[in-house]
């Protein structure tokens, strides 16, 4: 009984190494290629409307003009919970788009309300 208890606690302790082992590894690289502070300030290039993924999730940078069945009154990036831009700035960075900056008064169909 015992040694059930142990084989099966062994098995769960091997299952999560094997599962948290790569992102153990992503997150030694990613520290080991973040950027130096000054290099990290560089303002991200603007996200095109032509980018594949933008176009995908219907991004648009002026979200009073946005006409798509999903998008709610009022919503917009500056108020989306993947925004990481400072408050009040004019475009920031966005989760969805880690190589580009977003427009603050833009939106997609993936707007989350900020929590
Ligand atoms: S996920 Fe949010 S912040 Fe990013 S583009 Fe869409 S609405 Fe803007």
């Amino acid at each position: 009984m015992s040694q059930d208890i142990s084989r099966r606690r062994f098995l769960t302790i091997a299952v999560v190494a094997a599962a948290s082992a790569p992102l153990a590894l992503r997150s030694l690289s990613a520290e080991a290629a973040a950027p130096a502070p000054a290099a990290a300030a560089k303002p991200l290039p603007k996200l095109a409307l032509t980018d594949a993924t933008a176009k995908a999730l219907a991004y648009a940078e002026d979200a009073t003009k946005v006409k798509h069945a999903a998008f709610k009154a009022g919503s917009n990036c500056a108020n989306c919970n993947f925004y990481k831009g400072a408050k009040g700035s004019a475009s920031g960075p966005c989760t969805l788009f880690p190589k580009n900056s977003v427009v603050s008064k833009g939106w997609c169909s993936a707007w989350a309300k900020k929590v």
